[in-house]
């Protein structure tokens, strides 16, 4: 696995440096609660290596971003949000890229977030 940045906070949640919470782990990703919660659910999925966005992943990696996608999903199953089913209740993803997005930690995640009416657009 390539090894990140040692000041990336992610990085370091992978090498088991600070503990998630974790909800759910694969050989290439790692799901674990969201320090500061926005909704009953709100769960962040990463790739285990650093990439900096979703745009830089998928450049360097499609087969990986398939699997965060599908790791994504499998989080909302696991919360009750989708099922083999459809997407019900349902749940949103996001992918905060850059400043203008709010983007805090520059390695790659996926926000899941649902368990309560979500407003669109957000903020
Ligand atoms: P961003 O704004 O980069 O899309 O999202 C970063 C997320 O990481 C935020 O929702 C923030 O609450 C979360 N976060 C920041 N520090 C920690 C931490 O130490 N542990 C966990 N579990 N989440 C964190
Ligand atoms: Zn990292």
């Amino acid at each position: 696995m390539t090894q990140g940045p040692s000041d990336c906070l992610f990085c370091r949640m992978v090498a088991g440096e600070v503990p998630p919470d974790v909800v759910r782990e694969t050989d290439r990703t790692l799901a674990f609660r969201d320090i500061n919660p926005q909704a009953p659910t709100h769960v962040l999925v990463i790739p285990k290596e650093h990439h900096a966005t979703l745009g830089a992943l998928a450049a360097a990696d499609p087969g990986l971003t398939a699997e965060l996608a599908a790791a994504a999903h499998a989080v909302a199953v696991q919360e009750g949000l989708a099922s083999e089913a459809g997407p019900e209740p349902g749940y949103r993803l996001v992918a905060n890229s850059g400043p203008q997005a709010g983007q805090t930690v520059h390695h790659v995640h996926l926000h899941v977030l649902g368990g309560r009416a979500l407003q669109w657009p957000p903020g």
